[in-house]
This record gives C-alpha cells, structure tokens and sequence, in this order.
C-alpha cells in the first residue's frame, strides 16, 4: 500500500477517535503517525516495513506501526472498520463544516439523531437545531453559512499543498514507461491562489489510451472515470483529483495549451483562431484549408496566430489576447527581480526568530536588506511592542547594522488601524520608524461604509508606507472584510501608500483581480513574506505568482529596488 492511502487510514481513525470523544492522546497519535508516513518517497510502504525503516521513524509508535502493518500487508485496518460500525461516517463530514467541532457534533447527533450532512442542513434550516440546547438560531444560521461555504470550497487547495500533490503525482506518472515528458497544466501551472484539481499532461511513445488505463489502476486510486481519447479523470483514496490526458508526442503543444486553460482565455484564443480562419480542436490547430499545422511548442501555437507568447500566469481572459495581438505584454517581474523584504516578524513580537537570524537567513536567499516589522502595541494576543521594546529593538537593530555584515536591517512596523483608522502608537514614535505598513487585526465585521472610512483614514496618515494585506481574507476559511476597494486603491493612489501582496500562501492578499485596476491608477506595490521564522521568507515565492498574475512588472513593486532606492523611496512618503 502507498503512503497517501495508509495516511488517509490514519487519518480517519483519529477523526472517529475524536467524535467518539476517546482519549486526544490517542487520536493525536494516529495523526502524528499518519504525518510521518507521507515524509517517504515511495509508491509502496512495504520495503520501508520490511526493513524497519518505518519503525525508526519519528511519530510511529507500536500501536500505529500495528495499524500501518495491517493497513501494508491486508489493505485494510481491523481497528478502522469496528470504528466505522460504531460512528457514523457522515459525523466525519460535519466536521469539516466551520464552526462545528466534535462536541457539537456529538450534541447534534445524541439530540436529534442526525448522522449526515444532508440531515444537519434540513434540521438547520426548519428550526430543529435551533431547538438543542445551547445552539439557537444564531448558531444554526451559522452551521448553514458553513455548510454553503463547504460545499463551495471544500474541493480547493491551497496553492503549496497543490504544488506538492501535482509534483508527487507528476513523478508517477513519469515513471511509466509509455510516458516521454509529462507537465503539470491547469490553474495549478496559472498559479492560481486556490486549485481544485490538478491537470497533467503526458506526451507518449505507445498507445495514450492504454498508458492512461494503466495509470488510472495504480495504487492509491480510488476511482477512475475515463473521458475518451488518453483523457481521464482520476480519484485518489485521499481525495486528490488528477485530470490526467496522456496524448501523442506531436500532439503535447496543444493539449499542454488547453490543459493550462482557463475556459475565457481560450475562447479568446479561438476566436482569434476563427478570424484567422484557422481551428484549434482535438489537440491539432488546422489552417483555413483543413492541413494540420505542425506546432512545436506553445510559443509556435501562439505564434501561428499572430500573438506574442502569453505567460501561463495572464491566461486568465481579462485582455492578455488583445495586448499579445499588440505586442503590448508586461515583462513579468521574478523572483530574482526582488533585492529585499519588509513584512518580517521577529521574536520581539510573535516571530520565532531573533532579528540576526532573519537578516542572515535573508542574505542566504540573495536579498540585501530587511525590514523587521513587528506588532504594535493593541495586537496583545500577538506580543505586540510596547514603546519601550520598540526603543529597545531600533538599540539592537543600529547595533546589528553596525556591524557591517553586508546587510541592511531597517526599522519597521506593522501597525494596527485602530478602530477609529487612527494608527496605534503616537506621532512622535511612529517619527521614529523607517516605514509604517499598516493593518487591519481586529473588529473585521464591520459594515461595508465604516470599514472603508476606517481604512481611508489610515491612509491619510502620512507616517503609513504600506497597507498590508489590504482585505483581511484567509483563503478557504475567510471571505474578505466588506470594503470599498475601489475607494481604498484610489487613495492609495493618491498618496503614495504601497499595497502589499501578502506572501502567505493563506492569504495572498492583495487578490492579483485588483493589481490591473491598483497600477492604472499607479499604485505601487510591496511583495511581503509576513515571516514569522527565517523559513517563513521562502513565502516570497508565492507572491511573486500572484503579483504576476496581476500583470505586475519589477518596476511596480518597491522591494524590487536596491538599497538606495528603497532608502530614498521610503524617505519620500514620509516627508511628502
Ligand atoms: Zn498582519
Ligand atoms: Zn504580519
């Protein structure tokens, strides 16, 4: 058995473990284990049992290596299926809905006996839940915004976990035999900031429809829905979903281009297409008289149509068809574009490391400043500075760059906006920071109107460089605070505030939907890891995606400048 089965096994034990309201140790125990399995790279877990390789392994005890042993060599797990009798496997389902934890499950199922998510949902909307002890109609209301929202959302991944799945899978599929080079397609290769399944694309030296079958029957399949041609859509027992379209070698162009999507940008693709008097269908683009063209990669695809190569990134419809048939494309901004970073917490707030470990591990990664930005003093649960830990801080960060270790460390903040849109701390120590990147950390449900006024506020401070990440969201577990963008993009235009492109792969925020509209209005932007250990700044990576997903070059985002640049640039916003 593969590892991604056996941890799903795992998985689910702890999930019964926990409803059944058994010992957390226990339940921990299994997850802990089911963590530790997926660390090997293998497609079969019986090796690494036999040797007892597994055994050593950190976060395996003898309970769950039994479970594992059982899980390798049956497929199945005695102590799994008695569960499965005991709890209903529709408990396991709600509780993915927000909000609902095992306790509240428990309550719902012994009051009102209902044991799937189709029946909390009935019970939710006629009144019964309302009628549980302690629950209401408050609560029920919420239970049904959690189940719509799952519904929703609860196919998506988070773009690393994507990337890592699709890598894993990828390597599958590129150690068959059939198969000549394989890419991943899709809003995964868009580096879209949520993906929902992964697209590959296989270019084969035999028959594609039989290297799709046999791929399709691997370990650790659930289900395989064929689709015609090498096309098929396969379930792994963990929930992955591969779109899987294995095709001939003079075939991959094509099909890579059409796998990569999205939907709008190739109607546009075809449109242009069709007014050339040429198609694109079954993987081969025709001319007007019917001869298949040869296409030797993308850029050949694009250039048969008259259009400069479209970087997978801006395929997303919203005029890139247009701008190619101009020549009119951004130069994209990279990751080696990017000299230094700004949004970084370190252990005087809720960082884990010092400030001498971020600025070296920064100068590791190529960059040559950083700004350490800590929490102000009303982010409390946050260990946000007093003033005089920020008196304290600039002491040792003039010490640090004193010592002349070929990295610039300046002295930042990362602000509250108060309630009111006043920044947290006073004028006079705010004077004492090289830049000011403000946030939103409290109170997000506040109306659409008083939420835009608070933020606008806080961009009529002068002492404000950057508005950090500007809607609050958290990727599938949070929709964006209601504000007024546009109003907040224009007055960010108009003096001179940064928007920040939050780097955390949960966040992602600025969404890169606002960076077109942000930098016609000639906004300019910070790209900030919001580091909380030196591992953190690796978070740099995703938000250059996004910011070249928004159509961004070097010259719109402020860390991309040198040092002096970036000096003279925060100099600038703060004396007008
Ligand atoms: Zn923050
Ligand atoms: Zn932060």
């Amino acid at each position: 058995m593969d590892p991604r089965s056996v941890a799903f096994a795992l998985t689910q034990i702890a999930d019964f473990l926990e409803l059944k309201n058994e010992n957390r140790f226990k339940s921990a125990a299994y997850r802990n284990a089911a963590r530790a399995v997926l660390m090997i790279q293998t497609d079969d877990l019986g090796p690494a049992l036999a040797s007892g390789e597994l055994a050593e392994l950190k976060g395996i005890g003898t309970t769950t290596l039994s479970t594992i042993r059982e899980l390798v060599e049956g497929g199945e797990s005695r102590y799994l299926e008695q569960l499965r009798t005991q709890v209903p496997e529709g408990l396991l389902e709600m509780l993915r809905v927000p909000g609902l934890g095992t306790a509240k499950i428990q309550k719902i199922h012994e009051g009102l006996g209902l044991s799937s998510l189709a029946e909390l949902e009935a019970a939710a909307s006629d009144g019964r839940l309302a009628t549980l002890p302690r629950f209401g109609a408050g609560t029920a209301a919420k239970i049904l915004k959690g189940i719509a929202y799952l519904r929703e959302n609860s196919a998506y991944m988070l773009y690393p976990r994507a990337l890592a799945e699709g890598e894993q899978v990828l390597a599958a599929v590129r150690a068959h035999p059939g198969v000549a080079r394989a890419m991943l397609a899709g809003s995964l290769r868009r580096r879209n900031e949520v993906v929902r399944d992964i697209d590959v694309v296989a270019a084969c030296t035999e028959d594609p429809e039989r290297v799709a079958a046999e791929l399709a029957g691997a370990r650790g399949v659930r289900e395989a829905e064929p689709r015609g041609g090498g096309a098929v859509l396969i379930r792994y027992v963990d929930g992955t979903v591969l779109d899987l379209h294995c095709v001939g070698a003079d075939e991959l162009a094509v099909a890579l281009w059409r796998a990569t999507g999205s939907a709008a940008h190739e109607r546009d693709v075809m449109s242009r297409a069709a007014a050339r008097g040429m198609t694109i269908a079954h993987d081969a683009l025709r001319d007007a008289a019917g001869t298949r063209l040869s296409v030797r990669d993308e850029h050949a695809l694009y250039d048969a149509l008259g259009l400069a190569y479209i970087e997978p990134e801006l395929r997303e419809g919203r005029g890139e068809v247009e701008a190619a048939a101009r020549h009119a494309l951004p130069t994209l901004i990279e990751s080696r574009d990017i000299r230094g970073v700004l949004h970084c917490h370190s252990d005087y707030s809720d960082g884990k490391a010092t400030i001498a470990e971020m600025a070296a591990a920064a100068k590791a990664l190529g960059w040559s400043y950083i700004g350490i930005s800590d929490h102000s003093q009303s982010a409390f649960y946050a260990g946000g500075l007093k003033p005089e830990a920020v008196i304290a801080q600039h002491a040792e960060i003039d010490r640090l760059n004193s010592s002349d270790s070929g990295m610039l460390i300046l002295k930042g903040v990362e602000a509250d906006i108060l309630a009111d849109g006043q920044i947290d701390y006073d004028p006079e120590l705010l004077d004492r920071f090289d830049y000011v990147i403000a946030s939103v950390h409290s109170r997000f449900s506040m109306d659409r109107e008083t939420m835009t006024a608070r933020v606008l506020r806080a961009l009529g401070d002068p002492h404000v460089t950057i508005l950090g990440h500007p809607t609050g969201r958290l990727l599938l577990r949070r929709e964006p605070y209601a504000i007024d963008m546009e109003a907040v993009i224009e007055k960010a235009a108009d003096n001179g505030v940064a928007l920040e492109i939050n780097a955390d792969p949960h966040r992602l925020d600025l969404d890169w939907r606002h960076c077109q509209l942000a930098k016609s209005l000639g906004c300019s932007f910070e790209i900030g890891p919001d580091a909380h250990s030196t591992r953190g700044l690796a978070n740099m990576e995703f938000g250059v995606g996004i910011a070249r997903k928004g159509w961004l070059e070097a010259t719109d985002v402020i860390n991309a400048l040198g040092v002096e640049g970036i000096a003279e640039r925060l100099r600038r916003r703060r004396t007008g």
